[in-house]
């Protein structure tokens, strides 16, 4: 049994799903203590117990002590099963991070998969659905795995409703592969989503982004929905390079301006642009553990955020390798071998 301790480096809920999908992968069962200590709220939120209780299902395993606001649980995986699974998180907690912790598992299935998930599609501190299509899906379509998302309905903080599916083929040997520059430019565009709130301010946030962006109308998107599927705002900022795609997100919140949002995303991604990386933060931190299962790989960042070193730590608990971050001047080198 793998003895985890959630209060390690960045005390987060990441320490538990990466375990709950190598737990899943590599059949070793984990007990976690101290579960998200270092959250303001700790223990398991809902979105993370719908993830305990989705990685139980798809492996037909055992969990001992999961409920919500638990701070310890023991998990016993079994065999991972493909099949049509449905799963409900009940509130705007993340679909796309229940998604996280399963799709690697499901490519280790041996047969295809369909699973649905119903809740938020675009929170903050979370991927946004089209990051996880746009971003790490062309990663993972790389390293030889099939995945397919589809948005079907956006869910946003407080009020969720959203529905997001993915279709699954299993692949259980992920090529290895390096991630060392993002080739050239090929495209760059902005959408703003809002659904139940002034569609001005999708106006306003694309206006801000043209304008500091240097880009024209036909790279600046607004995109009104339902009214029912809101109230609700996200910005999203797509870079399209030659070996690799971006998205990067701001979420409109009461009291703070549009511009704002916009400015805040657009200075996230000219610190991605300017450092010449492959990938950003949040992409690093989510292709270590897909890397680490192919066995070795290599990339930049311009950015190894605490989150990172945390997941690259529970990574080298499940499987023999080792992870290590040099300097490369301008951007950050990770790479990931096989254990000397
Ligand atoms: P909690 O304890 O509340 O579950 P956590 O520590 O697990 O939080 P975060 O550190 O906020 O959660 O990150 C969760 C995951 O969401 C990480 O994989 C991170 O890369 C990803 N993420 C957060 N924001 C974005 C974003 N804007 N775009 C893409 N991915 C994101």
């Amino acid at each position: 049994m793998i003895e985890l301790d959630g209060a390690t480096g960045e005390g987060g809920g990441q320490i538990l799903r990466t375990a709950l999908t190598l737990s899943m992968i590599t059949g070793q069962p984990f007990r976690i203590t101290n579960i998200r200590a270092k959250r303001p709220k700790p223990g398991l939120m809902r979105q993370h117990l719908v993830a305990v209780q989705a990685a139980a299902a798809v492996c037909n395993g055992n969990v001992g002590g999961a409920a919500v606001g638990a701070q310890t649980l023991e998990f016993v995986p079994g065999k991972i099963q493909g099949g049509q699974y449905d799963f409900a998180i009940g509130s705007a907690g993340s679909c796309t991070l229940v998604l996280q912790t399963l799709l690697p598992a499901l490519l280790y299935a041996e047969q295809a998969s369909l699973v649905r998930v119903s809740g938020g599609t675009h929170n903050p501190m979370a991927p946004p659905l089209h990051f996880l299509q746009r971003a790490y899906g062309r990663v993972l379509a790389q390293m030889g795995a099939s995945i397919e998302l589809e948005l079907h309905r956006f869910g946003f903080y407080p009020a969720g409703g959203g529905v997001v599916s993915a279709s699954v083929q299993p692949c259980a040997r992920l090529r290895s592969i390096e991630l060392m520059s993002r080739g050239e430019r090929v495209g760059g565009f902005a959408e703003s989503f809002v659904a139940g709130i002034p569609f001005d301010v999708a106006k306003r946030e694309l206006d801000c982004v043209g304008r500091s962006m240097g880009w024209e109308e036909s790279q600046l998107l607004p995109r009104g929905l339902p009214g029912e599927q809101g109230p609700g705002n996200a910005l999203l900022l797509t870079m399209e390079y030659e070996h690799v795609t971006e998205v990067f997100a701001g979420f409109g919140e009461k009291m703070v301006r549009a511009e704002t949002v916009a400015k805040n995303t657009v200075q996230e991604l000219r610190q991605y642009v300017s450092s010449g990386a492959a990938v950003a933060e949040h992409l690093a931190d989510q292709i270590m553990l897909p890397f680490a299962l192919a066995g070795a790989g290599r990339f930049t960042t311009n950015r190894i955020s605490q989150h990172a070193l945390t997941n690259a730590a529970v990574i080298e608990r499940f499987l023999p390798v080792a992870i290590t971050f040099e300097d490369g001047g301008e951007h950050q080198i990770c790479s990931i071998a096989a254990k000397a």
